[in-house]
């Protein structure tokens, strides 16, 4: 069976998640794909600013980015860990570190012997046998290409659009700037084949990917309205459906099922509640449920 081979992405949305799409589809690909990105300076961004976990170090290998120059544009600071103030009760506080604590042995995981150690009296706090977690208290911080320090950023979430952006267009994306008015669909299979601006441009993709935020343009509004009861917890995150393409080593049990459902090589829905690449794939409920991360 011929394959489907995706030639133009299209990015709909330009916050966070769209730029972090647009920077990682073209630092990899490059121009084997054509990437537009479609984003509304009057609708704007969230834009606040950006958490991380230490997952950010592997993306940002991913992308090249040189770490100075990243927290310099950004206004970016280095965290260890995230403090929650009175967290069990008024005046507790709790850091919740990037680091590992402790070692384990084959006895156990490591704070089964510090409990046992506390019970019997002895051992410190569980933070001192972490590095990360005593390195944020004493406000303490270095790193190098060797270190090992488990660390993420604080960041400004609209210099960092702004960054990627930059290093995003100088690898070729395609930058539309307006407002999606209508979204064109196949007749049959329901596959998204254009958006239409507000301007009337019609911009045409084989991929596309909904960064559009609170919105969920593409999928909520869009693929799923029956399937939705409402906005659920992950309507921030990047989300896509894609034409499927039924490889050789798909089972022929899950082929036949593919090819008798609407549109002819079926529909599977892409999508993900955590961060854009991490994605779960699972084929669309023909229940009536709401989705959920
Ligand atoms: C107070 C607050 C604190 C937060 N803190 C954190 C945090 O610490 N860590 C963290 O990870 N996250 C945090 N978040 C969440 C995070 O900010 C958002 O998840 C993220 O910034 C959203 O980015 P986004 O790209 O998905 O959406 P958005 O920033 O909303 O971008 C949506 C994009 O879609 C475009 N768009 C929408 N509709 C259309 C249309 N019809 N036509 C054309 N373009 C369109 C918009 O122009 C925009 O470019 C916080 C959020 C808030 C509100």
């Amino acid at each position: 069976m011929a394959e489907q081979t995706v030639k133009k992405v299209v990015i709909a949305g330009g916050g966070t998640s769209g730029w972090c799409t647009a920077a990682a589809l073209s630092h990899q690909l490059g121009s084997l794909v054509d990437i537009t990105l479609i984003e509304s300076e009057e609708i704007g961004t969230v834009g606040v600013g950006e958490a991380t976990f230490p997952t950010i170090l592997a993306f940002h290998k991913i992308l090249g980015l040189d770490e100075r120059e990243f927290l310099g544009v950004t206004r970016g600071s280095i965290k260890l860990g995230i403090l929650f103030d009175n967290w069990a009760r008024l005046g507790d506080r709790y850091i919740h570190s990037f680091g590992v604590i402790g070692k384990g042995t084959w006895l156990g995981d490591f704070h089964h012997l510090w409990l046992a150690a506390q019970a019997a009296g002895f051992g410190d706090e569980i933070g001192d046998y972490c590095f990360e977690h005593k390195a944020a208290r004493e406000r303490k911080f270095f790193t190098s290409p060797e270190s090992r320090i488990n660390y993420a950023y604080h960041f400004d979430a609209t210099l960092y659009a702004r960054y990627l952006r930059a290093r995003s267009e100088a690898k070729g994306v395609k930058r539309v700037e307006g407002k999606i008015g209508k979204v064109v669909q196949h007749p049959e299979s329901g596959f998204i084949e254009a958006v239409i601006m507000e301007s009337g441009q019609r911009v045409e993709g084989d991929l596309f990917i909904d960064c559009t935020g609170f919105r969920g343009l593409l999928i909520e509004q869009t693929l799923m309205p029956a399937t939705t009861t409402g906005r659920n917890g992950c309507a921030t995150t990047a989300r896509w459906r894609c034409r499927p393409t039924i490889h050789s080593t798909t089972s022929r049990r899950t082929r036949a099922r593919l090819r008798t459902r609407p549109g002819g090589s079926g529909k599977f829905r892409c999508s993900t509640g955590r961060a854009p690449g991490t994605s779960t794939r699972a084929p669309i409920p023909t229940t009536k449920k709401p989705a959920r991360c």
